[in-house]
């Protein structure tokens, strides 16, 4: 795969819109956590220090077509001003006059930022006129914004039509992230495939059997496969209406010459709650009135031992129910392996979606993956297989 990045753009002088995800958590009026801001300052920096006219599209929560004055970016703008210890322009309006006028007032190497493209039922409904209203205020387009990439919304997809566009620094991290663990991996590829549900997690499944070397099953999707194959899983999160699905999976995966790794013991409880008694049992002794709350030492120890010999490790789900001790113990022992493994540099590992991004980070282990990527919904899809429509629009001829 290859796409358009920020060599291929001459920004000296022009008006460059970056379409961003600034949707930051926030509570009371307060924003919680800057990561979003810090992981786009590279972009930013770098149009700003080439002396473009850097102009910040985003969007901030779900106002679905409505002004929302809580969802408005002017906090986020502040914040960057902050981090940056310099000023940043806010425009009211992410099209018209306000817009215009708030970028005419921006120097070369200034930044602003525009108010939320989701106030504007335009966006999400990837209008043409209002790509064309957004695409008047630049001479080019940078996507920054993997994130947002798995939605053709106007700021993400349309307006990139319009203008010459490329990747930004952040998009490209993402992007050459994902293609080396999926598109051009060492082999072999270990994905390891948790969380809760195999119902969302079945066009991802069906997609790895195609390009890994084995999958490694766990968390409460674990529990469907090991019912269609038979075992009893007591009182475990369990769907019944997926076994034949997990036994296609199973089949499917074979025709691929790629193995499906269940657990072989669990750490199960009469309840899923904190400090509940607790023990380990094999799988064929899971008692009737229990429920699998994690995988167990031996399974641990599998996992490790495969993990000697992978050379690339995709992550995607936690292995147990994390958020409770201590069916955190899998998923921190499985994680803190392929950290330590990544470190030495005999793994590269890539992680991300949903839930997993905490589980990596409760176990530690977060900084050492080769990268955790910030998006949910488009990191999935992307190792569902899928083309991302806000990622087709920037690749290169
Ligand atoms: P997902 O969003 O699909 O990645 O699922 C994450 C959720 O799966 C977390 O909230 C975990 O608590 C939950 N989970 C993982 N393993 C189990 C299990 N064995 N039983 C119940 N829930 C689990």
């Amino acid at each position: 795969m290859r796409f358009k990045t920020l060599e291929d753009l001459d920004v000296r002088g022009k008006r460059v819109l970056v379409r961003v995800d600034f949707n930051v958590p926030v509570r009371d009026g307060k924003i919680t956590d800057t990561t979003r801001i810090d992981r786009a300052l590279a972009t930013l920096n770098e149009l700003a220090g080439n002396g473009a006219k850097v102009i910040i599209l985003s969007h901030f929560g779900r106002p679905k077509g409505q002004v929302v004055p809580d969802m408005s970016l002017r906090p986020v703008a502040e914040a960057l001003s902050e981090i940056l210890g310099k000023p940043v322009g806010f425009a009211g309006d992410c099209i018209g006059d306000a817009a215009a006028s708030a970028i005419a007032d921006t120097p070369e190497g200034g930044m602003v930022v525009l108010e939320n493209v989701r106030f504007h039922a335009g966006e999400e409904k990837n209008d043409p006129e209002f790509a064309k209203a957004l695409a008047a205020n630049g001479d080019a387009f940078v996507s920054d914004a993997f994130s947002a990439a798995h939605r053709a919304h106007a700021s993400t997809e349309g307006i990139a039509h319009l203008l010459p566009s490329a990747a930004g620094r952040l998009m490209q991290t993402e992007l050459e992230a994902l293609s080396a663990a999926l598109e051009t991996p060492a082999h072999p590829v270990i994905a390891v495939v948790g969380g809760a549900k195999v119902s969302s997690k079945m066009a991802v499944l069906g997609h790895l059997t195609q390009k890994v070397d084995q999958i490694v099953i766990g968390g409460g999707m674990a529990n469907t496969f090991l019912y269609a194959g038979g075992m009893g899983i007591g009182k475990s999160l369990c769907e019944k209406e997926m076994a034949d699905d997990a036994r296609a999976i199973i089949e499917t995966a074979a025709a691929h010459g790629c193995e499906i790794v269940l657990p072989s013991d669990a750490v199960v409880a009469a309840a899923f709650e904190e400090g509940a008694a607790s023990k380990t049992v094999g799988l064929n002794d899971v008692p009737d009135d229990m429920m699998i709350l994690d995988i167990g030492p031996a399974s641990i120890d599998d996992l490790k031992s495969r993990l000697q010999s992978a050379k690339t490790v995709l992550w995607n789900g936690p292995l147990g129910a994390f958020e409770v001790k201590p069916f955190d113990a899998g998923t921190n022992a499985v994680a803190q392996e392929v950290a330590a493994l990544t470190s030495k540099g005999q793994l590269l590992s890539v992680a991300g979606g949903g839930d997993t991004v905490s589980a990596l980070a409760n176990a530690g282990a977060a900084d050492d993956f080769s990268y955790v990527s910030a998006a949910g919904g488009a990191f999935l899809e992307w190792i569902e297989g899928k083309t991302l429509p806000g990622v087709a629009v920037i690749l290169a001829d």
